[in-house]
């Protein structure tokens, strides 16, 4: 398969080439920036033969079976609606829009033109967090109550750009972190957040958009998810905690890119280390993506989980401008 790069991102140089180029028979034709130099730059570093600077060049090249969409926040929906109709398979960026009707109008366009299409959440690919969902889901925890997200970290200094100043490109913690947080609960508990309530703040790292939120989940079981994102936290480290009436999961450092972590099942005076595998998040993401491109299985989260971590997040964000409880509008999908 080969793979069109939408987008000279950091998120593609760090982690997504390489895991493309870990799929066999998988490998880059080509990368879109808007700047031809930085292009130019961009494929010499990471050995990809052409750079280009028009869409088109990419959604008309018959070579190319699949894209990566990794450009600022706002430009996913056009870039992926024109990938789809060129006939792309669609690996997006999330959030998948900046609005749930874009999102779930990229959904349906690729249900219509028959292409994989899917959400890069990588959190659910990770060993630690298959292992909990495991656990959760084998009734060992009991009924759950509830779920802690610990998610505050700090931005590093070559990301302090669109993500802390822009939000006509999609800036903010909320759009950034809350997703990943939203598909997260989903994964684990495979039920929706109903409504939300949370207050932002925004620090002075950046302008104008939150670099910090507190948000409160109901979910409809009953249980209730309390969440903490941030941009501006050098040293909170991050977690997430599962407590049901058996059992409880104690997890730290594992909302993260990489394949780390320690996980505690706590019960009564037992104190357990949760096994779990190490491989690669973004490998076993592109793999699921590309067996499903080959007509084997689902990708790991596909168009609506990246619609539905979506609309959790704006309603996270309209319940802290309003000081108000949200109830989540998923659009009706
Ligand atoms: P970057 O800021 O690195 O890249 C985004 C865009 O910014 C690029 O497409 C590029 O535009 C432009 N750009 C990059 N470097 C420069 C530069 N030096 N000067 C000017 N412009 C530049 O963003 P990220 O890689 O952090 O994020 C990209 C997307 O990926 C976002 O949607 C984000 O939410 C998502 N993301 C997902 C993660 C995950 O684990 N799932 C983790 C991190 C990000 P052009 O292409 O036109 O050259």
């Amino acid at each position: 398969m080969q793979w069109g790069l939408i987008g000279a991102s950091t998120i593609a140089s760090e982690h997504v080439i390489a895991a493309i180029r870990t799929q066999e028979g998988n490998s880059i034709k080509s990368v879109l920036s808007s700047n031809a130099q930085r292009g130019a730059d961009y494929a010499a570093r990471h050995s990809i033969p052409a750079s280009v600077t028009d869409l088109n060049a990419i959604v008309d090249d018959a070579d190319i079976d699949a894209v990566y969409i990794s450009t600022t926040n706002e430009k996913h929906f056009e870039q992926a609606m024109a990938s789809i109709a060129g006939g792309k398979h669609v690996l997006c960026e999330k959030p998948l829009a900046m609005t749930v009707s874009e999102a779930i109008k990229m959904v349906h366009a690729s249900e219509e033109a028959g292409v994989v299409f899917a959400t890069n959440h990588h959190l659910r690919n990770a060993g630690s967090h298959l292992a909990i969902r495991d656990l959760i889901q084998s009734g060992r925890l009991g009924k759950i109550l509830s779920v802690r997200i610990f998610h505050a970290v700090h931005l590093p200094t070559h990301l302090q750009g669109w993500r802390i100043n822009d939000a006509a490109a999609g800036g903010g913690v909320i759009p950034d972190i809350v997703v990943h947080d939203a598909d997260t609960v989903r994964f684990y508990l495979g039920e929706d957040p109903v409504d939300v309530v949370a207050k932002a703040g925004i620090s002075g790292m950046g302008q104008g958009v939150e670099d910090s939120v507190m948000s409160v989940w109901s979910m409809p079981s009953g249980a209730m998810v309390q969440t903490h994102e941030s941009f501006t936290h050098p040293f909170a480290g991050t977690g997430i905690e599962v407590h049901g009436t058996e059992a409880s999961v104690i997890a730290r450092n594992v909302m993260t890119q990489q394949p780390v972590g320690e996980i505690l099942l706590v019960d009564g005076s037992e104190r357990e280390d949760v096994e779990y595998s190490d491989h690669g998040l973004y490998d076993r993401s592109l793999s699921l993506f590309t067996k499903a491109v080959a007509g084997d299985g689902r990708p790991a989260a596909d168009g609506v989980d990246g619609v539905k971590s979506l609309a959790v997040a704006l309603a996270v964000r309209q319940a802290a401008v309003q000081g108000q409880a949200v109830r989540v509008d998923y659009g009706g999908i």
